[in-house]
Parts: structure tokens; C-alpha cells; sequence
């Protein structure tokens, strides 16, 4: 849109308001509301439920109060209920490590109940046991699971299946590990949350892991198994101690906390923030059938165009700027397309193209009344094939200094 000409019809109306308006805009489509203002988040989490997280590891964090998540196997709590029912009051996490941790037959250890052995069903029945058996011996029910070895597949070659779907139905989160990037709230799966090693490090090999979560507003998942001096498989307790004083320290701005309770937080807040940022992805039928292409979920590229979170919709769209989204296509047919959007009548009439793979549509972008009224009809019919497209939306014409219109959703809905 022309927002110059609008911002300046707002800004003389209302003065001061409106430059505050522009903070709290930018504020939301860049940054994730972190609690408190928090640059970050942070959860620690250790696997296999070893005796020195009862021993050494679970006091020290008892000592920084951070609450950390265990991913236990029913048969390694067995021995010490008592403690773990102490870690639980005292506030950590149980995760589930299913019922005998299969991983690649590559691990030697692992041949016998290798993962490519494996298939849905025998995974998705040991879960529910291991969630059966946790809630026994522990008299919780985990929300959380992580993957052994960081593995996410059953099976070999045309016969592997990702357990991530599985995974994604029965737990608020999935944790990998010996990922390469922390998790970025607005796009993570949380059936796919990302771990990263914290086993053999120094607090200095870690720390840069932390400062690029801060500066990109990540939520980081630290993955250990043994607590304590030195060895193999073990976070070492003296990076710890500098850990946890370094998360208490309120300028680094670190929320820390156990895995389903950052899970639960990224969950809700981007359901409330969903429809006000901007976050291209994939565009696949929504429950009533229709493909929505939206601004949320679209691209702008070119030289101007802008998403506008006061809006819901893309401005500042010259003659060379463009809106793409991908899309998948559940079926194939002809599609009648409906445009929502907004403009001045004075920049009204300039034509459109909407380019869908080999497939196109022109038209003319209408009165709507003016930049601040939105309007939707329907601009005609495209046929689609079935699978994945890429539809562009942008002028047809060159024009100069004009905008072509403030753009809100494209909805395709089938007809045939
Ligand atoms: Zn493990």
C-alpha cells in the first residue's frame, strides 16, 4: 500500500501514537515473546536415568534451582523410586526413553533391538508400556519423549517410517540429539525439538551455543547423560556450576526451564501470535477444504513490500515486488480463487497475475473503498495439478511509484 500516505494521514491525527504503533509492530514480527522479556530459552536435559543424576547431578541443580528433564527407561528407575519421587517434588521433569532404548544395529550394544528391526506398531506398543510403567513406579505420565540415539525412523531402506507423526500424537514434544542448531520457536515441530550435546564440554564450549540462542531468540535444549567430574558420557558438575550461575544471572536473560513446560509455552503463544506474523510455510487443505494462502504464511520478496501485523496483510507493493507460497496441491481440478484486499480508489485498476505453476490468471485489482477497508471476491478459475505448486502473486503491468494494492489472503477452493 501507499502506508507513506496513510502513516502520515495517522500520524498527523494522532501524533506520538502512531510512532509507538511502529515499536510495537516491529516487535512482532521479529522477535518471539519470550517471558519477562527473556532474550531466551533454555532447558537441560539428561538421558538414560544414571545413578550420578541421583548422586551429584539433581543436588547441584537443586542448589541453582533450575529444573531440568530426565528421560528415564522404566527398568533404570526400578532400583531408586525414592529419589526420582524427590527429583519430581522437587520440581524436574520425567521424560520418556522408551522400554529398551533400540537404536542403529551399527552400535554394537544395539544389534540385538536395532531401530532398523523395528517397526511402527512394536514402537508405538513399547511407548505406551513405557508410559504405563512411569506412571507406576513414578505416578506421573510423561508429556515428553525423547528419541534414542537421536533416531526418528523404524526400518531399512523402502521400508523405513518416520515415528515423528507417532510421536507428534502422543507427546506435547520429541527431543533429537547431536542436532546443529537450537530450535527457533516460531518454526520448530515440537515433535522435533532439537538437542544439543552437553556431554565432555567445558562451560566455554558451550557458551557460544548460548549467546547465538540469545541473539536469535531460541529456545536451546542441552542433552547430557552422566553427572559428574570427568569421563566419558558425563556433563561435568564444574560446567554445570558455571552454567547455572551464569543462568541466574538476570542480564543474560535465559529462561530456563523443563522441556514440556517450554514446549507448553511455545505452543500457546504462537497460537496467539499466529495470525499477526509473518512465517512462510507450507501451505497444505485446511479442515474446510480450502487452500489459504495468507500473509502469515507467504513470502514477500522485492525491493518494498512489507507484512504488516496491524493489517494481517502485505504492503508497500510496487510494481516490483511479489507474494510466493508453496503449496501442496491434495488434489487435482479447477480451483475458483478468491482475493482479499484493500486500496485506494485513486490506485485502484492496475492488473494482476497470479501465476501458478504453467497455469495463470489476470485480472484487474478493484475498488475497495480505501487502504483501510478490506474487501474479498472472487477473481476467477485455475486448474491445478495435484502435488506441489508454487503460486506467485504480483503486477502484471510496470508502473512507478504506485502500490497495487494491500493484500490480505488468496483462498482456492475446488469446484468440480
Ligand atoms: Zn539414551
Amino acid at each position: 500500500m501507499k502506508q507513506i500516505k496513510k502513516g502520515l494521514q495517522i500520524l498527523f491525527a494522532l501524533g506520538i501514537l502512531c510512532v509507538a504503533n511502529i515499536f510495537h509492530l516491529e516487535a512482532q514480527t521479529s522477535k518471539f515473546p519470550w517471558p519477562e522479556g527473556k532474550k531466551m530459552a533454555l532447558s537441560l536435559s539428561f538421558d538414560d536415568a544414571r545413578k550420578s543424576n541421583l548422586e551429584l547431578g539433581i543436588p547441584l541443580l537443586n542448589n541453582y534451582g533450575i529444573k531440568a528433564t530426565f528421560f528415564v527407561l522404566p527398568s533404570a528407575v526400578q532400583a531408586n523410586i525414592g529419589a526420582w519421587k524427590e527429583a519430581i517434588a522437587a520440581g524436574h521433569e520425567i521424560g520418556n526413553h522408551s522400554i529398551i532404548h533400540p537404536c542403529s544395529g551399527n552400535f554394537p550394544w544395539a544389534r540385538d533391538k536395532a531401530i532398523e528391526n523395528y517397526t511402527l506398531d512394536r514402537m508405538q506398543n513399547e511407548l505406551i508400556l513405557a508410559n504405563e510403567q512411569i506412571r507406576d513406579l513414578l505416578g506421573v505420565t510423561p508429556l515428553v519423549y525423547a528419541y534414542p540415539c537421536g533416531q526418528t525412523f523404524v526400518g531399512k531402506g523402502e521400508f523405513t517410517q518416520s515415528l515423528v507423526p507417532m510421536v507428534s500424537s502422543m507427546f506435547l514434544a520429541g527431543r533429537g540429539a547431536g542436532n546443529e542448531v537450537a530450535s527457533d520457536p516460531f518454526f520448530v515441530d515440537l515433535a522435533q525439538v532439537t538437542g544439543m550435546g552437553m556431554d565432555e564440554k567445558s562451560f566455554k564450549d558451550i557458551l557460544p551455543l548460548i549467546e547465538s540462542a540469545q541473539k536469535n531468540g531460541q529456545w536451546l535444549v542441552l542433552v547430557g547423560h552422566d553427572t559428574k567430574e570427568s569421563g566419558s558420557q558425563a556433563t561435568y558438575l564444574n560446567m554445570l556450576s558455571e552454567l547455572g550461575a551464569y543462568i541466574n544471572d538476570p542480564a543474560n536473560g535465559i529462561w530456563s526451564a523443563p522441556i514440556g513446560t517450554i514446549a507448553q509455552y511455545v505452543k500457546s503463544a504462537r497460537e496467539a501470535v499466529s495470525d499477526t506474523v509473518n512465517n512462510p510455510q507450507l501451505v497444505r487443505i485446511s479442515s474446510n477444504g480450502q487452500l489459504r494462502l495468507t500473509a502469515e504464511n507467504g513470502k514477500g520478496i522485492g525491493p518494498e513490500i512489507k507484512y504488516m501485523p496491524d493489517w494481517r496483510a502485505f504492503g508497500w507493493f510496487t510494481s516490483k515486488d511479489k507474494v510466493v507460497w508453496d503449496v501442496d496441491v491434495p488434489s487435482g481440478g479447477v480451483y475458483e480463487v478468491w482475493l482479499e484486499w484493500s486500496v485506494s480508489d485513486e490506485e485502484a485498476g492496475k492488473e494482476f497475475l497470479l501465476q501458478a505453476g504453467d497455469q495463470s490468471l489476470k485480472g484487474i485489482v478493484d475498488k475497495s473503498g480505501s487502504w483501510e477497508t478490506f474487501k474479498k471476491k472472487s477473481i476467477g478459475k485455475i486448474p491445478l495439478k495435484s502435488g506441489y505448486v508454487q503460486i506467485e502473486f504480483k503486477p502484471a503491468v510496470h508502473f512507478e511509484e504506485e502500490a497495487l494494492l494491500d493484500l490480505k489472503e488468496i483462498t482456492l477452493k475446488k469446484v468440480d
